[in-house]
C-alpha cells in the first residue's frame, strides 16, 4: 500500500467531524483519512509525523466534544476491524484491532461462549478508545482483563504495553494523560477470556442492556459528561443543583440523567455544550465545593485549554522493571 495513493484516493478535506461523533457535533478536520488496516493506521500517523502535521485518531467519536472550529491537521478515522481468537480448553485470548467496535467484539465473544467483555455490549466506540479511557460498566472495565495493548509511540516502532505500563485508573490511563495530538496510538488490544455457557452470557448481556435502557437517555450524546467524584455521582450532584433540563442553544442537560448532555435538535454546537459544562461545574462547585472532572475529552481548537502534560508521561508510567515487550510477540 502506497501512502500517497491512499491519501489521494481517500482523503477528505474540510470534512465536518459532526458526522463521526455520537453527539453529532464538531467542526471540520483539515484532512480526514480512513484507515482500514493497522498497517494503514501506522503509515498515516508516521507520514503526518514526518511532514510535521498534527494528527489525531478518531474511533467511534463517543467520548469527545469536537470544537466548532474543528481540528487542524490530519484526523485518522480508525476503521481497522480484524479480530484474532486463540482458543484453549478453558480459556481464550482475543487480539482485536483498535478500530473494532467494542460492542461488536463483546457480541462476538458471547457467541463463542467467551466471558470477560460482555459488560461492553452497550458501550459505543472502539477498542482503541476504550483502552485510552479504560471504559467500563457495572463494576468491570477494560483493565479487568486486558492482557497487553500494542501501542505506537510517535516516531517509534510499535511495542506492547502491559496494564501496569498503561497505569489504568477510573476512566483513566497513561495514554489519556496526553493531548490527542501527541498521544501514542493504540493499534490493537489483547484480552484474556474465560469459557462460559453462551446462555449465561446472553442473560448477563441482556441484563446490562436493560439497566442501560432504564437509566440512560436516548438521543445524540457523549455518554457520561463528568467522572463521578469519590463517594458520589456527578449526575446526582447536577440534579441536586436543579439543572436537569437546562438548555443552551440546541444542547440540554438530560431530564432523564443529569450527567448526560443531549444534542436535542441535531443542531447543537460545541459552544452550546461547553456552556452547559461550565454551568454544571460552576453550580456544583458553588453548592457542594466539588470540582467535576470531565470524562469526555475536548478535541480540536479550544481557547483557554491548560498546557499539555510533558511528553514523558508514558516513560514515567513505565516501571523500569517492566519494559515494553518485543513487538514481534503476538498472542502469547
Ligand atoms: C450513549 C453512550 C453511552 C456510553 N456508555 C459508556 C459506559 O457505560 N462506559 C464507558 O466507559 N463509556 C461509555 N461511553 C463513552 C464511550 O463509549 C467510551 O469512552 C468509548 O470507549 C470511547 O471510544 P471511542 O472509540 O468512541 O473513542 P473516541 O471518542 O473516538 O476517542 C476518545 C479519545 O481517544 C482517542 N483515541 C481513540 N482511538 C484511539 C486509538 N486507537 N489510539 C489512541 N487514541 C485513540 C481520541 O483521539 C480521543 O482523544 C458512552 C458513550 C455514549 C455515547
Amino acid at each position: 500500500m502506497d501512502i500517497l495513493d491512499l491519501l489521494k484516493s481517500r482523503a477528505k478535506r474540510n470534512e465536518p467531524l459532526a458526522r463521526y461523533t455520537t453527539a453529532r457535533i464538531g467542526g471540520p478536520a483539515d484532512l480526514l483519512v480512513e484507515a482500514r488496516t493497522v498497517e494503514e493506521l501506522v503509515a498515516l500517523v508516521n507520514r503526518a509525523d514526518e511532514v510535521g502535521m498534527p494528527c489525531i485518531v478518531v474511533g467511534g467519536g463517543a467520548n469527545m466534544l469536537v470544537s466548532d472550529a474543528g481540528v487542524r491537521g490530519l484526523v485518522v478515522l480508525n476503521r481497522t476491524r480484524a479480530t484474532r481468537f486463540e482458543m484453549k480448553e478453558l480459556s481464550a485470548r482475543v487480539e482485536a484491532d483498535s478500530g473494532v467496535v467494542l460492542a461488536t467484539l463483546a457480541r462476538e465473544c458471547i457467541e463463542r461462549g467467551l466471558a470477560g467483555i460482555e459488560w461492553a455490549i452497550g458501550v459505543p466506540g472502539t477498542v482503541g478508545g476504550a483502552v485510552v479511557g479504560n471504559a467500563g460498566a457495572y463494576g468491570t472495565e477494560v483493565a479487568t482483563n486486558l492482557h497487553l495493548a500494542r501501542v505506537l509511540r510517535r516516531g517509534r516502532q510499535p511495542e506492547y504495553w502491559t496494564p501496569r505500563q498503561l497505569a489504568f485508573a477510573y476512566r483513566q490511563s497513561a495514554l489519556k494523560r496526553y493531548r490527542p495530538e501527541s498521544r501514542p496510538i493504540v493499534l490493537s488490544a489483547l484480552f484474556d477470556l474465560k469459557r462460559d455457557h453462551r446462555v449465561n452470557l446472553e442473560r448477563r448481556a441482556a441484563e446490562f442492556q436493560a439497566r442501560r435502557r432504564a437509566s440512560q437517555p436516548p438521543g445524540a450524546t457523549m455518554g457520561s459528561m463528568f467522572k463521578n467524584p469519590p463517594g458520589d455521582y456527578a449526575g446526582r450532584l447536577i440534579d441536586a443543583c436543579g439543572l436537569k433540563g437546562a438548555r443552551r442553544g440546541g444542547a440540554m442537560i438530560s431530564p432523564v440523567h443529569a450527567n448526560f448532555f443531549v444534542n436535542t435538535t441535531g443542531q447543537a454546537t460545541a459552544t452550546d455544550v461547553k456552556a452547559l459544562i461550565d454551568l454544571a461545574r460552576e453550580t456544583v462547585r458553588q453548592q457542594f465545593g466539588i470540582w467535576l472532572e470531565l470524562e469526555i475529552e475536548l478535541v480540536g481548537d479550544w481557547p483557554d485549554l491548560p498546557p499539555e502534560e510533558p511528553d514523558d508521561t508514558a516513560q514515567r508510567a513505565t516501571p523500569a522493571l517492566d519494559p515494553p515487550t518485543d513487538s514481534s510477540t503476538r498472542l502469547d
